[in-house]
């Protein structure tokens, strides 16, 4: 976006409609010192950095802590709170960018921000200095300020179609045509690592095979293999956990003859995971339910 009049961008849709890819695009370009009309060079010293993920000018908020909101002092200054994972909005947007065109700041989960946060925010929306770039994302967007909404260019993103996955990533394997459909970058990940994802789908193949008494060895493993997804997708232990029993509910239910009450108590799973259970408990019931009628 070279030279838009436009401060703030949007993004809307669904889990796997590419909503973080193109807020990343978007932020690149923002901060690239000689974009055109396709986007950043990828080659100045501003695209470079933002790739080696080492841009001053550019943060990146998500909601954090076991009840998952962007704190207040991610917006502005709150005495005693000695979170410095990064400037607050107010403060980082007071000094011009060092060595990219603007200063960008993402929020990823932007509905995810209590009201004193997003009054903060809408002030800075409201005047923002000339080199102020932001970029939200919602899978929510009735949960975000009609004022905050009116003032940032809205982008629908929508979930490819079958056709629109084949010519993205044309050599996908027949497993991971499965996850596509969920999220296309969720497959890219999957793909280009491998060995952080094979083991859990191998997993998934033998595990209604395996005897009832494996349930407690089987939480372990897969905790072995969720972490390995951790790892690759560089994300936090529950999102994590929960991207792992997706997969292997998908793959269960692809390759097995998966009943009715199995799906169900993956889905139980799931929930409670994402509801802040303890993984180890909620997974040992998991296990027992799929191996309970195993020999
Ligand atoms: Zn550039």
């Amino acid at each position: 976006m070279p030279d838009s009049p436009i401060h703030a961008v949007l993004l809307y849709g669904p889990e796997g409609s590419g909503k973080t890819t193109l807020a990343d695009l978007i932020s690149q370009s923002w901060l690239c010192k000689t974009p055109s009309e396709g986007g950043a060079c990828g080659a100045c010293q501003a695209c470079q950095a933002f790739s080696r993920a080492r841009c001053a000018d550019y943060q990146r908020i998500v909601p954090v802590g076991p009840s998952n909101w962007i704190k207040s002092s991610a917006i502005y200054p709150v005495p005693n709170d000695d979170d410095h994972r990064c400037v607050p909005v107010t403060q980082y947007f007071r000094t011009a960018p060092l060595g990219s065109r603007n200063k960008v700041v993402a929020f990823e989960d932007a509905d995810r921000m209590n009201a004193s946060a997003a009054n903060a925010l809408l002030k800075t929306l409201e005047e923002p200095p000339r080199y102020a770039r932001l970029v939200l994302t919602t899978r929510h967007l009735g949960r975000i300020l009609p004022t905050i909404q009116s003032r940032c260019l809205g982008v629908l993103c929508e979930m490819p179609s079958a056709e629109q996955i084949d010519r993205m990533l044309p050599d996908l394997s027949e497993a991971h045509r499965t996850f596509a459909h969920r999220s296309p970058a969720i497959a890219s990940v999957m793909r280009a690592n491998p060995e952080a994802f094979g083991p859990l789908l191998d997993f998934a193949a033998l595990l209604p095979g395996r005897p009832r008494t494996h349930a407690l060895t089987a939480t372990e493993e897969f905790l072995t293999h969720a972490a390995r997804v951790e790892k690759a997708m560089n994300a936090g232990a529950r999102f994590a956990n929960t991207k792992a029993l997706e997969i292997l509910g998908e793959a269960l239910a692809v390759r097995t003859a998966l009943g009715a009450a199995r799906t169900q108590a993956v889905v139980e799973a799931h929930r409670r995971i994402v509801g802040n259970g303890n993984p180890s408990v909620v997974l040992d019931g998991l296990f027992s339910a799929i191996l309970a009628e195993s020999p």
